[in-house]
C-alpha cells in the first residue's frame, strides 16, 4: 500500500483552504487527526483497489472474508462488492483504450506560486493518447456523505494531474467519483473539464495559497468550509459568530446571556413579520451549526480519551439485534418453521439505479429505454435552499394554485 505524504494544501481540504485560506495554518497547529473506524475502512478499501489495479485483476470478489494485512479485519461482502464497481470501471476504460497510460495511488502536486505543497494522491489516473483524454478517478468507500463530482478536491486533482504530465497532449479531463455505497445519486459520476477550465482554477488556487501564506491569513467562516473543519473548536472567526447570534436573537425579542446560555428564544412565528431579517438569520445558521457540531465532536473525542466533562457521561450506543449468521438463520427458518420463504426472506425489487445497471448488462441500452416507461421521477416536496444552490426555483403561489400537495413529478 502506498504511503501518503501530508500536504498543507491537500485535495481533501481544498474546499476549506480555497474558501478560508487561514484554515491551513490554524489546522496545522492541531495534533494529527486520529483515524476513526470509517477512515480505516476507507483505507482498507483503497488498498484493495490499488492491489487489484496494479495486478490487473478482473475481480476482487474472492477477497470477501480475507484480511489484506495482518491485524486488519476481514473484508465483508459489501466491501468487496463496492470495490469491484471501481475495478470494473477502470478495466472498462483500459479495454476501451488499449494504448492507455495508467497511474495508481500517485501523488501529483501543483506548482502554485512559490508553494510546492499543493496537491493530492489520485487513486487511479488513465490517460488515453488516442483521444487526448485524461480520466482522474477518486474512489469513496463511505456510505454517508454524498460527494459531488464538482468538488474542489476533484478539480484540484484534475488540475494537478494535468500539470503533472505535461509531456502528454490533453484536450479533455474527466474527474470521476466512484461512491458505490452511498444510496444517494448515481454511484459513478463525472465532471468534465477543459484544460482552460483547470488553468483558470489554478489561478484561484494560487490566490488562496498566497493569502494563506501571508502573516495574518484571513479566516472566512461559511457553511461549506466550516462544516467538519478540524479547527472549528479553536477558531476565533467561528466563535465570533456567537455574539452575532445573541444580537440576532435579541433583535427578534429573545435573550441569550454572555455565555450563550439561552434565557429565552423568539418563537419562529415571530419572524413572519420581516422576511428580509429572517433570511439574514437563516444565512447565519449553518455557520453556527458547524460550530455546534465541532464542539460536540471535540468534546466526544476528549471524553473517549478519558477526560471527565462535568455533567456528561459516556454510555453505549443503542444495541441493535442482528443475525449471528444469516445463512444459519435462513436454514433454521426453512427447517424449523412452516413459513413460506417470501415471509421470512421477502424479495424486493432493485432500486431503479441498480436495476438500470443489471438491465443494461442483460439487454443493452434498448432494455434500459424500455424500462424507463416504468419509472417516474418524483420529488418528495419542496425545500428551502440558498439562491446559489443547484435547481430551478419554484413559485410557491403557483404551486398552491395548482393544488400541490406533497410530491412534485419532474
Ligand atoms: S472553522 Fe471555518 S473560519 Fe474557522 S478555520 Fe475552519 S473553515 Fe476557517
Amino acid at each position: 500500500m502506498t504511503e501518503k505524504k501530508h500536504l498543507t494544501f491537500g485535495g481533501s481540504s481544498a474546499h476549506r483552504w480555497l474558501n478560508c485560506p487561514g484554515s491551513a495554518r490554524l489546522c496545522s497547529t492541531l495534533p494529527p487527526q486520529v483515524e476513526n473506524e470509517h477512515m480505516a475502512a476507507g483505507t482498507r478499501a483503497h488498498a484493495l483497489l490499488e492491489l487489484a489495479v496494479r495486478e490487473g485483476r478482473d475481480s476482487v470478489m474472492d477477497f470477501a472474508g480475507v484480511a489484506l494485512q495482518p491485524g486488519w479485519p476481514e473484508f465483508g461482502a459489501d466491501d468487496v462488492e463496492a470495490v469491484q464497481i471501481a475495478v470494473d470501471y477502470v478495466n472498462k476504460l483500459l479495454s476501451k483504450y488499449p494504448d492507455a497510460v495508467l497511474w495508481v495511488e500517485r501523488m501529483f502536486t501543483l506548482p502554485a506560486g512559490a508553494s510546492d505543497d499543493v496537491g493530492g494522491t489520485a487513486d487511479v489516473v488513465v490517460y488515453a493518447p488516442s483521444m487526448n483524454l485524461l480520466t482522474v478517478i477518486d474512489y469513496k468507500h463511505g456510505r454517508g456523505k454524498y460527494v459531488n463530482e464538482n468538488t474542489p478536491q476533484m478539480k484540484l486533482y484534475a488540475a494537478c494531474v494535468m500539470f503533472g504530465i505535461t509531456e502528454y497532449l490533453i484536450e479533455r479531463v474527466d474527474a470521476t467519483i466512484i461512491q458505490p455505497r452511498c444510496q444517494v445519486g448515481e454511484p459513478i459520476r463525472t465532471a468534465i473539464y477543459s484544460p482552460s477550465d483547470l488553468i483558470a482554477f489554478s489561478d484561484d488556487v494560487d490566490a488562496a495559497v498566497a493569502a494563506a501564506k501571508t502573516e495574518d491569513p484571513p479566516l472566512i467562516p461559511g457553511d461549506e468550509q466550516c462544516h467538519w473543519c478540524p479547527a472549528a473548536h479553536v477558531c476565533p472567526a467561528l466563535a465570533s459568530a456567537l455574539p452575532a447570534t445573541a444580537a440576532s436573537v435579541a433583535e427578534w425579542g429573545g435573550e441569550l446571556d454572555a455565555g450563550a446560555t439561552v434565557v429565552s428564544l423568539p418563537p419562529p412565528s415571530a419572524m413572519r413579520a420581516d422576511p428580509a431579517k429572517l433570511a439574514e438569520t437563516l444565512k447565519a445558521l449553518p455557520v453556527i451549526q458547524a460550530w455546534i457540531d465541532a464542539v460536540e465532536a471535540h468534546a466526544e473525542e476528549l471524553a473517549m480519551g478519558g477526560v471527565l466533562l462535568p455533567g456528561f457521561k459516556l454510555i453505549p450506543k443503542q444495541a441493535r439485534r442482528k443475525w449471528v449468521d444469516e445463512t444459519h438463520a435462513f436454514r433454521w427458518f426453512l427447517k424449523e418453521t412452516l413459513l413460506d420463504e417470501d415471509e421470512f426472506a421477502p424479495r424486493n425489487l432493485l432500486s431503479v439505479a441498480r436495476a438500470e445497471k443489471v438491465v443494461k448488462k442483460a439487454a443493452g441500452s434498448d432494455g434500459v429505454k424500455a424500462m424507463a416507461a416504468l419509472v417516474v421521477k418524483e420529488s418528495s416536496g419542496l425545500k428551502l435552499v440558498p439562491d446559489s444552490a443547484k435547481g430551478d426555483a419554484i413559485n410557491p403561489l403557483a404551486v398552491a394554485e395548482a393544488g400541490f400537495v406533497s410530491a412534485v413529478t419532474i
